[in-house]
């Protein structure tokens, strides 16, 4: 299978802005935002889609939640939304399973 490009950020063969990191994701600065903090949730593990999400993968699929506990926390704000976008007609680009942390908006 060809690496992903969020595969090759975690490889450091493509330079990325990373905000946070352990041994099941990685959590980067989307290069091209949608709101004044825009963050991307990637497993380590390259699952396509949310439709290739198995019964073994739903202990990562919580912490990938945890991990936007802490990002909250991290980074001080007090809402977020945390979305998937899933297949090409949910406007997946990214063949890569991966959540957005879009933060900041005006209350
Ligand atoms: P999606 O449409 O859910 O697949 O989202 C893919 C996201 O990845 C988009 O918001 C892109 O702006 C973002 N993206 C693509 N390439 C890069 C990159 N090299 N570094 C950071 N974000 C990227």
């Amino acid at each position: 299978m060809e690496k992903s490009i969020f595969t090759k950020i975690m490889d450091k063969e493509i330079p990325a802005r990373f905000e946070y990191e352990d041994e099941h994701v990685i959590v980067i600065h989307d290069i091209a935002p949608k709101a004044p903090i825009h963050l991307l949730i990637i497993p380590r593990k390259p699952i396509p889609t949310l439709m290739d999400v198995q019964e073994e993968d739903l202990p990562l699929i919580g912490h990938i939640h945890r991990v936007a506990q802490k990002l909250a926390e991290k980074l001080n704000v007090k809402g977020f939304r945390l979305i998937n976008n899933c297949g090409k007609e949910g406007g997946q680009e990214v063949f890569h399973i991966h959540y957005h942390f879009l933060a900041g908006f005006q209350e």
